[in-house]
């Protein structure tokens, strides 16, 4: 069969300790899921968990150099431990979810702040916001077969050798087992999906030039360098 456009190869991230890649089918993403980050953006307790999407090509792998995005002033960084679907299902119990994990990486959910609040002042969605191109670095998966399903690990972002983020995975208001309950009751999950599991506290601008440091110990680091405006 021929396409009527050249057919393009899904985006993968590196494994750890193999040559093998791992190919993304979507990119789910939880707000507000840590209780000091909740807080800086105005929350109030345990609410429901909520989740919104970045597309597959918004993907960068292994990081690197990204560009500062066009139409922000207020383009902000979130370090988020990022969770690997190995296994699909629907309506998935949180006691059995681990199953379905493959591994785990971390991620950065780079927002354009200000275009996400025109979505929230008017109601309209959050796509200008959180799903852009380059929105989405990621490092390397390491599998659960080696590590098991992390629980409780540091995670932090340094800004030109300045920490910025400085929390732990076990602070998630969500655990993953229950997010990927959650979200399994309103989709069928598929082997290459992705969770990016919610910031802390310690959100803020990258400016152009900025590199950035975003790890959790355990999975590695990513790390990135905006570019600057040309
Ligand atoms: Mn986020």
């Amino acid at each position: 069969m021929s396409h009527i456009i050249p057919l393009w190869d899904p985006v993968s991230l590196a494994v750890s300790g193999s040559n093998d890649r791992f190919p993304v089918r979507r990119v789910f993403c939880v707000g507000r899921n840590y209780a000091d980050h909740q807080k800086e953006m105005g929350g109030t307790g345990r609410e429901q968990p909520f989740f919104f999407a970045k597309a597959a090509h918004d993907v960068v792998p292994g990081g690197g150099d990204i560009p500062y995005p066009p139409k922000t002033a207020n383009y902000h960084w979130e370090t988020e431990m990022v969770v690997a679907i190995g296994k699909g299902g629907a309506r998935i119990a949180a006691e059995n979810a681990n199953a379905h994990v493959w591994g785990y990486t971390v991620g950065l959910d780079m927002t354009r702040r200000d275009l996400q609040q025109v979505g929230k002042d008017k109601g309209q969605p959050w796509t200008f916001g959180k799903d852009f191109d380059q929105a989405a670095p990621m490092g390397t998966l390491v599998p659960a077969a080696k590590i098991g399903h992390p629980s409780k690990a540091r995670i932090w972002l340094q800004v030109n050798g300045q920490v910025k983020q400085d929390a732990n995975i076990e602070q998630m208001i969500w655990s993953v087992p229950e997010q990927i309950a959650f979200l399994s009751q309103h989709y069928t999950l598929e082997a290459g999906d992705l969770i990016m599991t919610g910031t802390p506290a310690g959100v803020g601008a990258a400016k152009p030039g900025d590199e950035l440091i975003a790890a959790i110990d355990g999975l590695g680091e990513l790390r990135v360098r905006i570019l600057p405006i040309v």
